[in-house]
């Protein structure tokens, strides 16, 4: 079963809600048979675990999770997808769709209440415009999920899955690779989407780490360095963390020192361990 995909389908299903696409909300409607059947298998849905997906839209890829995991939780912010959302999932006994914005819903709670006793995973095709946010959301608040498969702006997946001292990485890089294990699984071509974007995209999965991989003194402290370093990638480190932390640049120099790196070294040449050893040497 995987009718959502195709476009003669999707027009009549919206044509009759009266349904018209918003691009605020960043709509943009898989038509790629092939996409989510890879998604949901990607994300481990199955018998025991519960995937949480965020903008199901008219359900195309909620309805193949639903196949395959014990149970779907889907929140939605658009309301005029609710009654479209009830004709084609209706035959699910296993989904649930919630109304809201998925930044201002407690989904510790929600995962409490709906996946109790079963492993949990988040499975989404993101509206672009909240990427990061939400990504920073899951993570930050350490939601209890094995992994993170989504599908994001390919731009994006190659920023979130760079290598930590590479050119490529920025200090969303390094956040996620200190909450997650991020690979690239493959890449959508634009006119896999009904209206197709003005850009490609890429699925990548996030496998949420038991444990960071570093140990820091300051998680706060450490973060506020990262920004810094990396909001001015062109300026060395040892200016962008005197300048953004307020600390004096000789004491900047000594931990850089203490941590075997060269005073003018730029953002590129930290890896995840150096910056911590980095952060843990700074003194505030
Ligand atoms: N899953 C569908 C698909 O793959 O065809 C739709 C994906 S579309 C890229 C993003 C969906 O997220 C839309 O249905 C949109 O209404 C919804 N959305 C946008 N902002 C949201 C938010 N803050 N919280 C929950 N859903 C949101």
């Amino acid at each position: 079963m995987n009718t959502l995909s195709d476009v003669a389908t999707i027009k009549e299903l919206l044509a009759r809600h009266g349904f018209r696409f918003s691009k605020s909300l960043g709509q943009n409607f898989i038509i790629d048979p092939t996409v989510c059947p890879r998604m949901a298998q990607s994300c481990g849905a199955g018998q025991g675990v519960g995937v949480l997906e965020i903008g199901p839209g008219i359900g195309v890829l909620t309805e193949q999770l639903a196949q395959f995991a014990e149970k779907v939780v889907a929140i939605e912010l658009d309301e005029r997808l609710l009654p479209v959302l009830d004709e084609t999932l209706g035959a699910f006994d296993n989904v649930r769709v919630i109304h809201g914005d998925v930044l201002k819903t407690d989904l510790h709670k929600l995962l409490e209440e709906n996946f109790f006793g079963m492993k949990a995973a988040v499975c989404a095709n993101l509206p672009y415009y909240i990427t990061s946010p939400v990504l920073m959301y899951l993570l930050e608040s350490r939601l209890p999920v094995e992994s993170i498969t989504v599908m994001v702006q390919k731009e994006a997946a190659d920023r979130l899955c760079a290598k930590v001292g590479s050119r490529d990485a920025g200090a969303v890089t390094v956040a996620v690779n200190y909450y997650a294990e991020a690979e690239k699984l493959f890449d959508v071509p634009a006119g896999s989407f009904l209206p197709a974007p003005k850009v490609n995209s890429s699925v990548i999965r996030l496998t949420v780490r038991p444990a960071p991989p570093v140990a820091l003194e300051d998680e706060a402290l450490f973060f506020r360095m990262v920004k810094a370093i990396f909001a001015q990638r062109r300026k060395t480190a040892a200016n962008s963390v005197s300048a953004g932390l307020g600390i004096p640049k000789s004491d900047v120099i000594a931990a850089l020192a203490a941590i075997g790196q060269e005073e003018n070294a730029r953002a590129e040449r930290f890896d995840l361990e150096q910056l911590a050893a980095f952060a843990n040497a700074l003194k505030i």
